[in-house]
């Protein structure tokens, strides 16, 4: 910002500012000042539009130097707003007290906030985690690591390839990419952002941070350990240096020792069950697709939490369900003992209730970033958890008795905190007050010097008059002596021996005593000392905090699972959802299935139509379902995946019944999602994904394919289909859905053995088309696109058009004229690749040629170009307008 020269002109503050900037370069500087943060240079430019606050100047010789701020106590929402931006800021406070020393008040930067170090409520969603991503590669593969500071929840894993590790990324969605030094544009850094939902700010780690020998020495000193191989690490180069990165960062922004990072773990690939992050926003797992919020997911529907622990649990059971059959069970057997008593299942819900974030309290203390407030919310959250465990131990699931245990072990950090701290404490620690009266002795003295001083006066001087007799004695106060004792001329006689005289005015004498200077002492200085001793006690209480941390972390995490498993029992009851059968097998079976979301969708009058779907590995391993547009085949196939999806993470599922042989992965390709914002053309997204399916499904996977083959000509995506599908039946073996509108593909069903085909019922009434919703063995004959586009409001004559032209297609190839031909259909069954363009309406016989209508070139010209299976109804629509118009 200023050149050398201009330095050597500026004050010394502004060249201690600079000082501090050159540090931080890569932050915006609140640079404290008295009751106000100022920003300077490009950090006051940027501040002032991002957080509209006026930009002013400060006019130090010559040069005006842009500047802005504003009061201290407003920074949060100011710091939460940049964060949002994706910015980092670095908090300077005066470290000295003005006039301490020589020169100008020291300054030093106590924290900086990045949008993965948030500690604050104000900017932390309860429900959501915060997380903090570091990742480095090596020849081997990746190694990445999640740190949430708020919490401090930290593992690491390895990945082989880079789509391994984004799907281990997204599953928390992390809000910071830590990469090492100088890394920032590599092409992996690049995709890992592009590929995530929601793309992070990206950070520089220093360089050396991530070279794994040194990284395994800085976590052996923080976790205070010999070997890292309690902790997995052993063997694994790459995730303990983007352990040991991501820890060094938390310490150097946050400047602490961060004790309530007290865990480390290492996840193994096969831990639970896969999903990749396409296939998790496909399926809507955490947000919908419509807006990215949670209205509309399946997080959205089975969050019946009552704390911000629960939820955060919840979301991460949802987006990384169990592989595990006891641990499934547990879970099963939890929900269904809750689900079935709701006297119990509501007490503990009445009981959650009351308590607090354990986990971000203890966290934002641990980090020293706490106040009064949280500890008093932290010792009322506590207090609760007798009651809890109590409730807990009396159930019959051993999932749900072992909870108890981690709750019961804190009693006397919660009676001390809410014994110490008042009701209502200040938000600022340093305003003091906040330390309720009969906790300390000497700080209940000094409180009582500075705010009952009168009092305490009073007593003295009645005292003094009763030990010498002398009733009109009194004290007084000026600014010369302070306090004194004055007694009359004529009461002189009576003064004690230990009276020291001061002053004699023309009816009295003034004196003071021992006591008296004392006392003078001690109410002078008392607002200092009271200050002073409440920050220490603070101190010491969140000392014992930090001592307790593990165990208190213990306890969130045992309030979290029975919060998200009170709330699956609530979801069973209310939502009508059963107990899954999980098992071994490879098949899977559900009867009277619904969609867990959609079913909470519909509006009044409304019913979801409940499905069969049976999948086995020798009869039934790939179904075809055909069916028009808008008939419900996604949304049955979606439903499917999400049923699984629902049994592993433990919760009944919306279905009379249900046998769910274990997944170990879950993939979808739905529909060409508006992957073009990211660069790459739809057919090729849908490509890619598909290969990643074909490379990655094993016999244990459940794959769901919606309209493969659509992003390209007809006859490409018919072959592409087609030969996928064989792929998956002959070689693949996974489970799979496989919903399409070629309806060629129903042939398939005849040669291989494997291949059962479903259809979506409708049912044609004058014209109309009726979605019974239904799904019912066979293919479906035809696609009632026109009368789908009827439904959506084409106008009737566009309709009729349609139809004429439908059928004209349908009877034949047109000439170069536009006239139809006669078209000889052969009824013999034809593999798709050298199916003719007949093929694709194979079954007629011969068809008459009917009277040959008007027929504008550009119409069809048109008409032919179109491609029609790429089309979305709108288009569809439009192109028909435009079609007429030219008639
Ligand atoms: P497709 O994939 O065949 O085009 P969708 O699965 O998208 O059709 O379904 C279209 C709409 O129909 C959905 O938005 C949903 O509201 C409704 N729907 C689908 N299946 C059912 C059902 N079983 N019961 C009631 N409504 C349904």
């Amino acid at each position: 910002p200023a050149g050398a020269r201009e330095i050597a002109s500026l004050t010394p503050m502004m060249r201690q500012y600079l000082e501090v900037k050159a540090l931080h370069p890569d932050t915006v500087l609140f640079f404290r000042m008295g009751d106000f943060y100022e920003m300077f240079f490009e950090d006051a430019v940027k501040a002032s539009e991002l957080l509209q606050i006026t930009l002013t100047a400060r006019s130090k010789g010559a040069d005006k130097v842009p500047m802005c701020g504003f009061p201290y106590h407003s920074a949060r929402r100011y710091v939460a707003k940049l964060i949002e931006h994706g910015l980092k800021v670095a908090i300077c406070e005066q470290v000295t007290e003005p006039g301490a020393g020589p020169g100008i008040v020291q300054r030093e930067v106590t924290r900086v906030i990045t949008p993965g170090m948030v500690l604050d409520d104000e900017v932390l969603e309860p429900q959501a985690s915060n997380f903090l991503a570091a990742m480095c590669w090596g020849e081997a593969g990746f190694g990445a690591a999640l740190l949430e500071a708020s919490t401090g929840e930290f593992y690491t894993f390895e990945a082989a390839s880079l789509s391994e590790l984004v799907e281990g990324l997204s599953r928390v969605d992390p809000r910071e990419l830590l990469v090492p030094q100088g890394q920032r544009e590599a092409p992996e850094v690049v995709q890992v952002c592009q590929r995530l939902s929601r793309a992070p700010a990206v950070a520089e780690g220093e360089g050396a941070g991530f070279e794994h020998t040194r990284a395994a020495a800085y976590l052996r000193s923080h976790f205070n350990v010999q070997s890292l191989s309690a902790f997995g690490l052993d063997g694994a180069p790459l995730a303990t240096g983007a352990a040991g990165a991501a820890l060094r960062y938390l310490k150097d922004t946050q400047k602490t020792a961060a004790a309530h990072v007290d865990r480390l773990s290492r996840q193994e690939k096969s831990a639970c069950l896969v999903m990749d992050e396409s296939s998790r926003g496909n399926l809507e797992v955490l947000k919908s697709l419509r807006d990215g919020g949670r209205k509309g997911s399946l997080l959205g529907v089975l969050d019946r939490t009552a704390t911000g622990l629960g939820a955060r649990k919840l979301a991460r059971w949802l987006s990384a369900p169990l592989c595990s059959l006891p641990e499934i069970h547990a879970r099963l057997d939890a929900v269904e003992e809750l689900a079935g008593k709701s006297v119990w299942r509501e007490e503990l819900v009445a009981t959650l209730k009351e308590v607090g974030d354990l986990e971000r309290l203890c966290g934002r203390l641990s980090l020293g970033a706490g106040n009064a407030r949280d500890l008093r919310a932290l010792g009322l959250s506590l207090s609760q958890l007798p009651r809890l465990g109590t409730a807990l131990a009396r159930c019959d699931s051993g999932l749900l008795k072992s909870l108890a245990g981690p709750l019961g072990a804190l009693p006397e950090l919660a009676d001390v905190l809410l014994r110490a701290v008042t009701d209502e404490p200040p938000l600022v620690i340093r305003d003091g007050g906040f330390i309720r009266p009969g906790f300390n002795a000497e700080l209940d003295e000094v409180v009582a010097l500075s705010t009952s001083g009168k009092d305490v006066l009073l007593r003295i001087e009645q005292r003094e008059k009763e030990r010498t007799g002398i009733s009109s004695l009194k004290i007084r106060y000026n600014k010369v002596f302070g306090y004194y004792l004055e007694v009359t001329k004529a009461n002189l006689h009576a003064v004690p021996k230990d009276y020291i005289r001061k002053q004699t005015t023309v009816g009295a004498e003034r004196f003071v005593t021992e006591e008296l200077k004392e006392y003078e002492e001690k109410v002078l200085t008392a607002e200092e000392r009271r200050t002073a001793l409440e920050l220490q006690l603070f101190e010491e209480l969140r000392a014992r905090v930090v001592s307790g941390a593990p165990a208190i972390r213990s306890a969130a995490e045992a309030v979290a699972t029975a919060d998200a498993l009170v709330s699956f029992a609530r979801c069973a009851a209310e939502y009508g959802y059963t107990r899954p059968q999980v098992d071994d097998t490879e098949g899977l079976s559900i009867t009277g299935g619904r969609h867990p979301v959609v079913e909470r969708m519909l509006g009044a009058g409304e019913s979801f139509v409940p499905n069969d779907v049976r999948l086995d590995p020798e009869d039934a391993q790939l179904l075809v379902i055909t069916g028009p547009n808008m008939a419900g085949k996604s949304t049955v196939m979606r439903q499917v995946a999400l049923t699984a999806l629902m049994a592993q993470a433990g919760s009944f599922v919306p279905a009379k019944a249900a046998r769910i042989g274990l997944c170990d992965r879950i993939f979808t390709r739905v529909g060409a999602a508006d992957n073009l914002a990211r660069g790459q053309s739809t057919f090729m997204v849908e490509m890619t994904e598909t290969s990643h399916i074909l490379h990655h499904a094993t016999r244990r996977s459940l794959v769901i394919l919606d309209e493969i083959g659509r992003g390209t000509s007809t006859y490409d995506g018919l072959s592409i289909a087609w030969a996928v599908a064989e792929h998956i039946h002959d070689k693949v073996g996974a489970r799979s859905l496989f919903a399409t509108h070629y309806h060629e593909l129903v042939d398939l069903a005849r040669e291989r053995p494997r291949v059962k085909n479903l259809c979506v019922a409708v049912k044609e009434q004058g014209g109309r088309v009726i979605f019974l919703r239904k799904l019912i063995p066979g293919g479906a004959s035809r696609s009632y696109g026109i009368e789908v586009a009827k439904l959506a409001g084409l106008p009737p004559e566009v309709v009729s058009r349609a139809r004429e032209l439908l059928q004209n297609l349908e009877s034949g190839e047109l000439d170069d004229a536009g006239r139809p031909r006669v078209a000889v259909r052969s009824t013999a069954k034809r593999s798709p690749v050298n199916a003719g363009q007949l093929g694709l309406f194979g079954g007629a016989a011969l068809v008459a040629v009917p009277p040959p209508p008007p027929v504008h070139s550009e119409v069809l010209e048109a008409l032919r170009a179109a491609s029609v299976d790429r089309m979305t109804p709108l288009d569809a629509l439009n192109l028909l307008a435009k079609l007429q118009r030219e008639l």
